[in-house]
């Protein structure tokens, strides 16, 4: 229930004022299914407002130093380590992350601001070499205009600060649709950005139950220079086509289908224990989640009777309970869809070794927890196998030879996260060469971190967040040819 410490904003954020569309929608705690908050439901009228808000607020923004820019991000960085407990819990209640794992995100979060106040200050242009003696040749980095970011509930602050600071930082506005689910966080965070002494306008966050309606009055506006998404491929790749008519810059950060890769000379408890974690954390929602675990014939029973011991091991409860470590999942239909693919999987001959069913822990009504779940004798032909399960059900495979485990890792439209389990270097060159990803762990089980780039190929997006190369994301490049 709001106030959760010092943040209680239910209304819009749009320049620089709280915004009150008259219409509500419910925010509601997967855990109990109670409603916590009644938030802004914005429509077009606001989605206009907001543009060209965003706009004006571009025109003063991209004129400042990057000294200045650097400044409010440091600011915003030190007030969410001072606030994170707050929205740690803020995170929770909205979509059941456990508290653990909420506190950890808002530091992660954090990273991406720390980063990018330092890295505001190395957007260099560049001088090349002319062929001739009377010309020059100069690059200069300019901000790519005002931006529309679209986040997903999975991650509601570090989704948010992977876009959010760099695209300050290179001096664009920057106008957040947050998902539904999970739109308090984000306007903590406009609350700390404004406390910051970012001035009105630069950041707006516009709250709606109609992201279809609001995105389409935001994309169809040439003012808008670039879109950038987090979310399902599905509405991921139809953004990119309405982002074509008016030929926005685009970078999508989209679905995944992660193969974990056992080798039989990896180091069997360290592979065990990388696996619980890909797997499980944010009870399974996340979008490097492991998805198919290949474990090698000769070391798969070994590897199976740790797991599963491991698995039971978790513990599921309320998510602001210290000691949980799987919530519920967001909502019905992320409880559906869980449900639906262990059926399919246990109907297709696969075994649950653990698990299997829904959870009502502690005679709670109304949470939508699932239990932990291993499967075996899961093959490829099983929704589980081909695609994303978003929960906390792992299905463990077998291959025979690393030609195999290649072949099988690679047999996805998806390219997003893969992990390899291996104490061989030469098979780590081999097979991270091989593998389609944007992101490859090596007996590393959580690689995403602030400085690295993220993203994925094939149907899991174009464009990288985070370290040196998200920033180019909102930098154009200009190229002057000066002839003396
Ligand atoms: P989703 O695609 O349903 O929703 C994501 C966002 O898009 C939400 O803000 C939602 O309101 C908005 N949206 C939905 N329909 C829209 C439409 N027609 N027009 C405009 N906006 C629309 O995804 P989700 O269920 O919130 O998130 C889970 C998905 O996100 C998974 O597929 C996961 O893999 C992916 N994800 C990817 C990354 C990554 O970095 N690649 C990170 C986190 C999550």
């Amino acid at each position: 229930m709001l106030p959760v410490g010092r943040f209680s904003k239910t209304d819009a954020w749009i320049a620089g004022t709280w915004t009150d569309p008259g219409a509500r929608f419910r925010v509601i705690n997967p855990a109990t299914g109670e409603t916590i908050a009644e938030v802004a439901d914005c429509g077009p009228e606001e989605a206009r407002r907001a543009v060209e808000a965003a706009e004006t607020a571009f025109r003063a923004w991209s004129g400042t130093s990057v000294y200045e820019r650097s400044a409010v991000l440091w600011r915003l960085r030190d007030l969410m380590l001072e606030h994170r407990e707050d929205l740690a819990r803020l995170m929770s209640l909205e979509m059941g992350k456990p508290i653990k794992e909420s506190r950890g995100e808002v530091v992660y979060a954090a990273g991406f601001v720390e980063w990018y106040a330092e890295e505001a200050k190395r957007i260099f242009g560049e001088i090349i070499p002319a062929s001739t003696l009377e010309k020059r040749i100069l690059i200069q980095a300019a901000p790519v205009g005002p931006v529309y970011g679209i986040t997903p509930w999975n991650f509601p602050a570090a989704m948010v600060t992977r876009k959010l600071a760099p695209a300050l930082a290179a001096g664009c506005s920057f106008i957040l649709k947050p998902a539904e689910q999970s739109p308090l966080t984000a306007l903590a965070l406009a609350e700390l950005l404004h406390e910051a002494g970012l001035p009105p306008g630069v950041f707006q966050v516009i709250t709606t139950h109609d992201p279809a309606g609001v995105s389409q009055v935001i994309l169809d506006d040439p003012r808008i220079r670039k879109l950038t998404f987090t979310g399902s491929t599905e509405v991921g790749s139809k953004l990119y086509a309405q982002a074509a008519a008016t030929v926005k810059r685009v970078s999508l950060e989209l679905g995944g289908h992660a193969p974990f890769l056992v080798f039989e000379d990896a180091d069997l408890d360290k592979a065990v224990k990388e696996a619980v974690t890909c797997a499980f954390r944010n009870t399974g929602q996340t979008c490097v989640c492991a998805n198919r675990i290949y474990v090698h014939e000769a070391v798969a029973g070994r590897f199976l009777e740790a797991f599963v011991e491991a698995v039971r091991g978790l513990k599921v409860g309320d998510p602001l309970d210290e000691s949980t470590d799987i919530g519920p999942l967001v909502d019905q239909q992320g409880f559906d869809k869980v449900k639906a693919h262990v059926d399919d999987a246990l109907r297709r001959g696969a075994k649950a070794l653990l698990g299997g069913t829904p959870l009502a822990p502690g005679g709670r009504a109304g949470g939508y927890y699932f239990a932990p779940t291993v499967l075996a004798g899961v093959d490829a032909a099983m929704r589980v196998a081909r695609e994303e399960t978003f929960g906390p059900v792992a299905p463990v495979l077998t291959f025979a030879s690393e030609e195999e485990a290649v072949r099988l890792a690679n047999d996805t439209p998806y390219g997003l996260a893969a992990y390899v389990f291996t104490k061989d270097v030469s098979r780590v060159f081999r097979v991270t060469e091989a593998l389609e990803y944007g992101i490859v762990g090596v007996n590393d089980g959580v690689p995403a971190t602030p400085q690295a780039p993220f993203g994925g190929v094939k149907l899991s997006g174009v464009g990288r967040e985070g370290g040196t190369y998200g920033i180019e994301e909102y930098i154009e490049r200009k190229f002057v040819s000066i002839k003396l």
